[in-house]
């Protein structure tokens, strides 16, 4: 029995990787130091990958992005980014002005560059930095993103020849654009793979992770096409990952050799492998490790699973079930975390063992069997159990998740206890993180200065800011969130059952990381977590100040959880913890309280069939969150603009105020709300983008909301920036809040008149 695995983690175990390109950025790090560097991260992946299993890809480095570089290897390059020049137009192409769209990678966290097809002819290109990057590893089997998986998230741009030409997207989901693209384009893989077998390459893994999501029959003529034409060059191994593949027939007889089933995710695969068998001339990656998750798998387990297989399946190779990136390298390091909590950890480097003791279990090698027996002794027990809440949860019902009130009636109420001017102004909740602040925060957490020095230091910036918005003429105010790094790191740190880490880092895109929390127990809230901040605030002004949360489904969904509770009832155990926070803030005086919640469509499952199920209890943990008094006026906050599809269930959430992103997209979004029948509640329109350095002009404001109040009526308007404002400086934010209170401020007289 033969071991696999894939999608070691890049950012190397000090964080190599990002303090490489980072420093190549800032012009600190030269070309040659550059390649040399990725050149050792990458050695050292691949060591890690030979010193425990036998078969591993080469070929998954990359200076940014692997879809950027598939994008420019296949020489799909935006005539804006025109003549290629190399690493300056590579990262121009990432990270410049008119970079490409970064995107979520299917249900991840992750970040991909959107290619964007602009003609239907292209060559492949080995340009720096994709030269260099292929010849970068020696040993492995080379690894690609699949032509299907590509251009399904890819987009088409059309130029149109207007007097002044433009780019307008084509959407490429109907098939006759589908396909005529899709032709192009293997085409293009073709010719590489012809190349590179005549280079030698014998084998070939494409990464098909698309084949999971929703398909049509059509799709899989296409891909079935594509695979036997590269079959005739080629040995192919293909992974699909993250979900089950949608359509098993059809997948797992593709004229390839070898096919991953992720049998982590659910269990359609395996379910459908009883069912249907496996052809007996291929051979079966069985994706039995997780990569999402970072528990310790119980291998004894594991191994009953995979000889249950091995009665459909002949050929076996044990593997990771999707990507290891999404976890950090190695638990080794994470020496302040308890040791109860860490020996069930599991992070990149112990999966790869995991892999291998597996494998060394099912051939019965004595080592491995006592190892196995371990994790089935530790994982196969319960931990972390708090009865009080679990009684809690199980003992919801019905009316646990409405407020007292419907929204008509909360909104009079509201009104008269709030008695706020038409399209009132506020924020989204931070101001500028800056390097004071976080100098303080670093010198507090090493002990260099005292609690009481930090709370005082927290205090003054509080003082500055609510100053600073009096000055603005600002409505609902904030405290500026100067006490939290992250806005979830910050709730899971003082949550009981949540873990940080010290050196948990996980890059979201580019050379970008984030640690996600680790929720290992049952949650629970020792203490409030928000109140000190929010109130001292609140004393030093008239002006209502937002107390401010971070949903339950953004804590679920940015974290790592555990797999023995269903998710939806750790989304409950976190909102019940978040509804004792917004009780006490209600008890002392809080009267609007606004509950982040920028992850809740991103949890939604791949597949359309499941996004009810994810839905219902995702609306539902909010709505046990936040239920408060009628009096209390609830915001929720969400920055993205693809509404259209869950309005739904946003309005379910019942919330009386929702803030939401509309500067970039101009207004589209507005047509979600829009077309909902019968929107009544309030909304924050984000009336500038706060990725942009550029100071918004007051006119331009002015035509955001006007178009605005073309489809609401003026009383559920509040204006606000799009998000949070801690990655700006205060030399823009006061310009822009000024010229968003300014050109608010002219609309009212016109609105008070009609
Ligand atoms: N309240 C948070 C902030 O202002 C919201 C951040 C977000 O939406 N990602 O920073
Ligand atoms: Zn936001």
């Amino acid at each position: 029995m033969q071991t696999f695995a894939f999608g070691y983690p890049r950012i190397g175990k000090k964080r190599e990787y990002k303090k490489l390109l980072e420093g190549f950025w800032k012009g600190e790090v030269s070309k040659k130091e550059l390649f040399e560097g990725i050149e050792s991260v990458e050695r050292g992946r691949i060591e890690r990958y030979a010193e425990y299993v036998d078969i591993y890809p080469k070929g998954e480095m990359t200076l940014y992005d692997r879809m950027l570089d598939t994008s420019v290897l296949l020489g799909i390059i935006p005539e804006r980014f025109l003549p290629y020049q190399g690493l300056e137009t590579y990262f121009e192409m990432a990270r410049g002005k008119y970079a490409l769209e970064l995107t979520k990678w299917f249900n991840t966290n992750y970040h991909y560059l959107v290619p964007e097809i602009e003609r239907g002819e292209f060559s492949i290109k080995f340009v720096e930095p994709i030269d260099f990057l292929f010849n970068l590893g020696k040993s492995g089997i080379l690894s690609l993103i699949g032509p299907f998986t590509f251009l399904r998230l890819s987009k088409a741009l059309r130029r149109i020849e207007t007097p002044v030409p433009v780019l307008e997207v084509e959407k490429i989901e109907e098939r006759d654009k589908f396909e005529r693209i899709f032709e192009a384009v293997s085409r293009t893989y073709i010719s590489l793979v012809e190349k590179l077998s005549s280079d030698g390459e014998r084998e070939i893994i494409f990464e098909e992770p698309s084949l999971v999501t929703d398909t049509e029959k059509w799709h899989w003529d296409l891909v079935e096409g594509f695979y036997k034409k590269v079959s005739e060059h080629v040995n192919v191994t293909l992974l699909a990952y993250y979900d089950g593949v949608s359509d098993y027939d059809r997948y797992v007889n593709l004229p390839v050799k070898a096919l991953l089933l992720d049998f982590v995710s659910n269990k359609e695969n395996y379910e459908n492998l009883k069912r249907c068998g496996f052809p007996s001339d291929k051979t079966l990656i069985a994706g039995v490790i997780n990569g999402r998750q970072v528990w310790r798998a119980n291998l004894k387990e594991k191994a009953r699973f995979i000889e249950d297989i091995s009665k459909v399946a002949e050929n076996i190779i044990i593997s990771n079930s999707c990507p290891l990136y999404h976890l950090p390298v190695t638990v080794s390091v994470e020496d302040e975390l308890s040791a109860d909590i860490r020996e069930r950890l599991s992070f990149a480097d112990e999966k790869l063992e995991e892999i291998r003791t597996l494998r060394g279990l099912l051939l019965g090698e004595e080592e491995f069997v006592k190892i196995a027996e371990e994790s089935e002794k530790l994982m196969g027990t319960s931990f972390a159990v708090n009865e009080d809440v679990r009684r809690r949860v199980s003992s919801l019902k019905e009316e646990d998740f409405t407020r007292e009130k419907p929204y008509s009636e909360r909104v009079k109420i509201q009104k008269d206890i709030l008695n706020l001017p038409p399209l009132p102004t506020t924020t989204i909740g931070s101001f500028p993180q800056t390097e004071e602040v976080r100098k303080m925060r670093t010198a507090y957490r090493s002990g260099k200065i005292s609690q009481e020095e930090y709370d005082r230091f927290i205090k003054g910036e509080i003082e500055k800011l609510i100053k600073v918005q009096e000055d603005l003429g600002l409505d609902v105010f904030v405290h500026g969130e100067f006490e939290r790094t992250d806005m979830v790191e910050f709730f899971a740190q003082k949550l009981d059952g949540i873990a940080t880490t010290k050196h948990g880092w996980v890059i979201s895109y580019g050379s970008r990381v984030y640690r996600p929390p680790i929720i290992y127990g049952d949650v629970s809230r020792p203490e409030p977590m928000t109140l000190k901040e929010i109130t001292y605030a609140q004393s030093l002004t008239d002006k209502p100040v937002k107390g401010m949360l971070t949903g339950p489904v953004t804590i679920l969904n940015w974290s790592f959880y555990r797999d023995d509770v269903p998710k939806e009832e750790i989304a409950y155990q976190i909102a019940l913890a978040l509804q004792e926070e917004v009780r006490d803030l209600e008890e002392a005086g809080i009267k609007i309280i606004q509950i982040d919640e920028p992850a809740f469509r991103e949890g939604a499952p791949l597949k359309r069939n499941d996004w009810k199920d994810y839905f219902e209890w995702a609306v539902k943990a909010f709505r046990l969150a936040s239920r408060a008094k009628p009096e209390t006026q609830i915001h929720t906050h969400m920055c993205y603009s693809e509404f259209n599809e869950i309005i739904d269930y946003i309005y379910e959430m019942d919330f009386d105020v929702i803030s939401i992103e509309a500067s970039r997209s101009k207004g589209e979004i507005i047509s979600a709300f829009e077309s909902y029948n019968g929107w009544d509640r309030q909304i924050g329109i984000g009336v500038y983008d706060i990725h942009s350095p550029a100071i918004p002009e007051k006119e331009e404001i002015k035509m955001i909301i006007e178009r605005v109040l073309k489809v609401f009526p003026s009383d559920l308007i509040w204006i606000n920036p799009d998000c949070g404002l801690k990655t700006r400086r205060w030399e823009e934010v006061i310009p822009a809040l000024r010229n968003m209170v300014e050109a608010t401020k002219e609309l009212r007289k016109e609105v008070v008149v009609n």
